[in-house]
């Protein structure tokens, strides 16, 4: 399998329309929009850092995986996302090496990307997200 990059961090947030502004106001960052992923009952706004974005997260319901996240744990990095070349190559692979996925085949993410999770049990705790995306 192929990483090319560390495509995002996602980092949870109670609202976006409150936390955004440290991003924008103190780190400089842009807001390049903000999308509805009804499936995974989040927003997300995107704020590119060179070739990596930082996700902000909110939930859109009480019992969204974002929401259970930050009653669990608190605002913070709920995801570290890599761009892989290619999505079902690479679950493929790692359910040869043993590795416990959360997702069997890709989903839909923000941004039409190709998006799958590994379960966090295989990773140190982190959960890692593969992402494909068309564009580079
Ligand atoms: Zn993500």
């Amino acid at each position: 399998m192929k990483i090319l990059k560390i495509d995002h961090l996602g980092i949870a947030v109670s609202s976006i329309d409150e936390k955004k502004n440290f991003w924008i106001d103190a780190m400089g960052l842009k807001l390049l929009g903000t999308e509805t992923v009804d499936a995974q009952k989040v927003t997300t706004a995107f704020l590119p850092v060179g070739e990596s974005e930082v996700e902000l997260l909110e939930s859109t319901t009480d019992d969204g995986p974002v929401a259970k996240y930050i009653e669990k744990k608190g605002e913070g990095i709920q995801h570290v996302a890599f761009r892989v070349e290619n999505i079902e190559e690479a679950l493929a692979e790692l359910k040869e090496k043993g590795i416990q996925l959360i997702d069997q085949v890709p989903r839909r993410g923000a941004g039409g990307a190709k998006i799958a999770f590994l379960h966090p049990k295989a990773t140190s705790g982190v959960l890692v997200e593969l992402c494909e995306r068309e564009s580079t």
